[in-house]
């Protein structure tokens, strides 16, 4: 499969592009935060509640808040139907994901509590924990959990041995790596990195840099949401 014609990509970007990307904050009434993500081929619902009462009570932790994190892809999201339920993928990134917002959270502020945050993958076209993790972070400030600051995600990857932002669904299925990172980039902690595939140590760093451009951009959109949301609120 060629990847890369006159140096654009199969749907036409250069390849330190990222895909279009839209926020909508608080797009559910019932949660306590939510946003709702579209980037690319990706529909994301990310909905926040708590910090509220932990159940099982067994789970709570004396001195900080948990975070319990479920990250679901809807089986009409896929092209081939997906079983619905849990399977090892969506642990593993529940997990992952989890583990990638857990930093800039202040969970001890809420000792006995949880705050569970839920991620609907609507309609996948690769890339989604980040899709969900950007969605997660927007949702957890809409709901006014305190936070260091946002977390941002995008996954980079490499085709035709050209080192690519963003990956559609093909660069991910039949490129030659993906790597999706995620991280605060106010202090550079990067809290996600996973890798499919192969970099030599030159194309790994050229990924981790553009992996941060992407995520810097991705933090100016999701901090921009949230203004447009809240500006003015609290002064009437
Ligand atoms: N995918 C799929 N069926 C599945 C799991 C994944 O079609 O059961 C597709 C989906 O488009 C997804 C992409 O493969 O976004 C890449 O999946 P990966 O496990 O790399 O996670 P992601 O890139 O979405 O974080």
């Amino acid at each position: 499969m060629e990847f890369i014609k006159n140096g654009k990509r199969i749907d036409k970007r250069l390849p330190n592009e990222l895909r279009p990307i839209k926020f909508e904050v608080g797009a559910l009434e019932r949660a306590d935060g939510s946003c709702y993500v579209e980037h690319g081929g990706n529909k994301v619902m990310a909905a926040v509640y708590g910090p509220r009462a932990v159940h099982p009570r067994h789970m709570q932790e004396a001195n900080r808040a948990i975070i319990r994190y479920r990250y679901n892809m809807a089986s009409f999201s896929v092209e081939e139907r997906r079983r619905p339920g849990p399977d090892r993928r969506s642990i593993e990134i529940s997990k992952v994901s989890r583990e990638a917002i857990d930093p800039v959270i202040i969970k001890e502020f809420y000792p006995r509590s949880t705050i569970d945050v839920f991620v609907e993958i609507l309609q996948a076209d690769a890339g989604t924990r980040s899709a969900g993790i950007n969605a997660a972070s927007v949702a957890l400030a809409d709901a006014g959990v305190p936070m260091r600051g946002l977390i941002a995600s995008c996954a980079v990857g490499k085709v035709d041995d050209t080192v690519v932002l963003d990956l559609v669904k093909e660069e991910d299925n039949f490129g030659q790596a993906d790597m999706p990172v995620a991280m605060d980039v106010r202090t550079g902690e990067i809290s996600l990195l996973q890798m499919d595939g192969h970099f030599t140590l030159e194309e790994f760093e050229e990924a981790l840099q553009l992996g941060k451009e992407g995520c810097t951009t991705i933090a100016e959109m999701q901090r921009e949401a949230l203004v447009q949301k809240y500006q003015g609120e609290g002064h009437e």
